[in-house]
């Protein structure tokens, strides 16, 4: 018996995680959940799992809980301290952190700091602090799994291998619902479009994140620290079946694929079975129906995202933490449809230029960085 806490339980993959945690009640029990504003769901969700500990956002939301659902023997904190309460809970043994956005990186790094294993779906500790994430591993000798499913691949293919014999990973991605857009027809794009992904079905900000391919760049992001991996041996390759989640090379040239349906049930149920593959119902790929698997390379020209991606994981520092933040508030204003889905890498690209750069940033001043870039980047999405 595996006890788990999930961060993000009403998010995409919190109910993906805890659908495996329903089909399998004698491998796995729910400790604490946290989840943000969806009362219905978190009510609803209290009462099949019977965690001893939640966190949610405030306590309004406290309240309204309590006359939906008993809350009896159950430790429930606010936002503020909840998320620390939950990680820090001697019975957690895994931590799968899938919540939204900046609110991931404290929590992670307490997990790590507390011996906890973390299946880490949120891209965001990497990309702001992928140093210091990855260092604080090292000297915790603690378990990182990722689990996007991409970074869930590459862990797969490198499992059995030497890391200092990869010459190359492919990073593989469908390239979103404009795949063959040119820049004109981006102009055009409504948030109604862009909300329609043709493979995944995930949480908005991931989705819009896929439209534009800054999705694809935070991951090279994440990919070179997990795999401790210089941003140039990273190639983004366009895949538009979605059948392999990503490929590795090594010296000898071959390589090594992993494969699989597109449903995040798999690389969750990987982290959390980590080292073992066990059963479940979930279905095969289907070769026959497939037919045939394409590569494309990443239309650069209409796709800028990528290419502030890869130049912030070549530049380092606090770039990652910057081009997080404005991204974040950028997509935010085009989900309130208050800017075009072609001004979101305008605007990220002009907070990334203006902010001091800062070769090797402490925690302290990577969260001053994303208010300062948050700020920044509200102005130009607010102002005109
Ligand atoms: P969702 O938007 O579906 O879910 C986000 C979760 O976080 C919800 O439980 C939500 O609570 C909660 N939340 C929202 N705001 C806050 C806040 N301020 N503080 C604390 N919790 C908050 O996201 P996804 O599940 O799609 O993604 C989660 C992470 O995993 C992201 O970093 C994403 O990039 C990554 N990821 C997702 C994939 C996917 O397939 N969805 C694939 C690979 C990576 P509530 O709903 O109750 O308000
Ligand atoms: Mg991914």
């Amino acid at each position: 018996m595996k006890n788990i806490a999930i961060l993000g339980s009403t998010g995409s993959i919190g109910t993906n995680a805890l659908k495996i945690v329903r089909s399998r009640p004698r491998d796995f029990k729910i400790i604490g959940i946290s989840g943000y504003s969806n009362i219905p769901l978190l009510a609803q969700q209290i009462k099949e799992f019977n965690p001893e500990i939640v966190s949610v956002k405030d306590d309004a939301v406290i309240s309204q809980l309590e006359k939906k659902v008993s809350l009896k023997g159950i430790k429930i904190y606010a936002q503020n301290i909840g998320l620390d309460k939950i990680v820090t809970n001697k019975k957690v043994s895994i931590v799968l952190v899938a919540t939204s956005g900046t609110v991931s990186l404290n929590p992670t790094l307490e997990a790590i700091e507390r011996g906890k294993i973390i299946a880490l779906a949120n891209k965001e500790p990497l990309v702001m602090a992928g140093q210091i994430v990855m260092e604080r591993i090292k000297k915790n000798k603690g378990t990182l799994i990722p689990v996007d499913s991409e970074h869930s691949a590459i862990f797969q293919c490198l499992k059995q291998e030497d890391i200092k014999q990869l010459r190359r990973i492919y990073l593989t991605g469908s390239g979103g619902p404009f795949k063959d857009f040119k820049k004109s027809q981006l102009a055009k794009v409504t948030l109604e479009m862009a909300l329609k992904h043709p493979k995944w079905k995930m949480g908005k900000k991931i989705t819009i994140d896929s439209a534009t391919l800054m999705n694809k760049g935070l991951e090279l992001i994440e990919a070179r620290w997990l795999f401790d991996i210089a941003p140039e041996k990273i190639e983004v390759i366009i895949h538009p079946e979605a059948v392999i989640h990503s490929m590795v090379e090594f010296l000898d040239r071959s390589v090594i694929a992993q494969l699989g349906i597109t449903d995040m049930r798999l690389p969750i149920q990987y982290a959390f079975d980590y080292p073992r593959r066990l059963a479940n119902k979930l279905q095969s790929i289907d070769f026959i129906k497939t037919k045939a698997l394409t590569f494309f390379k990443p239309n650069s020209d209409s796709f800028p995202c990528l290419a502030i991606a890869r130049q912030a994981a070549l530049k380092g520092g606090s770039s990652g933490a910057v081009m997080n933040a404005a991204n974040e508030i950028a997509v935010e204003a085009f989900l309130l449809k208050k800017i075009k889905f072609i001004e979101i890498p305008k605007i990220v690209s002009a907070i990334l230029k203006k902010h001091s750069f800062i070769k090797r940033p402490v925690l302290d001043e990577i969260f001053q960085l994303d208010i300062w870039a948050r700020r920044e980047a509200e102005l130009l999405c607010y102002q005109h």
